[in-house]
């Protein structure tokens, strides 16, 4: 009970892992998948907020939506809910 590889922590699902191998560099993520998924995840969340960007930078938000404050980043906020300008 003893050394079956150091105890990490996957970077993208937060699930603790054993170290498959004591060789080569210290892996961050508990299978290849996840790895993969937070590469991707890294470049969408970039295309996204992007989207983001450019609605919430429309006059409309401005003017009319006082209460629409900069460091909303939790991921839990509906964003495409209130009926926008047709343009
Ligand atoms: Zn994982």
């Amino acid at each position: 009970m003893s050394d079956e590889g150091e105890l990490l922590r996957c970077m993208w699902c937060h699930e603790e892992f054993r170290r498959p191998s004591p060789i080569g560099r210290t892996p961050r993520y508990c299978k290849p998948s996840h790895r993969q998924r937070a590469k991707e995840g890294r470049k969408t969340d970039r295309a996204v907020s992007a989207a983001i960007t450019r609605v919430t930078a429309g006059p409309a938000s401005i003017s009319a939506r006082p209460e629409t404050k900069g460091g909303r980043k939790g991921g839990a906020v509906p964003v495409a809910e209130e009926p926008l300008a047709l343009w």
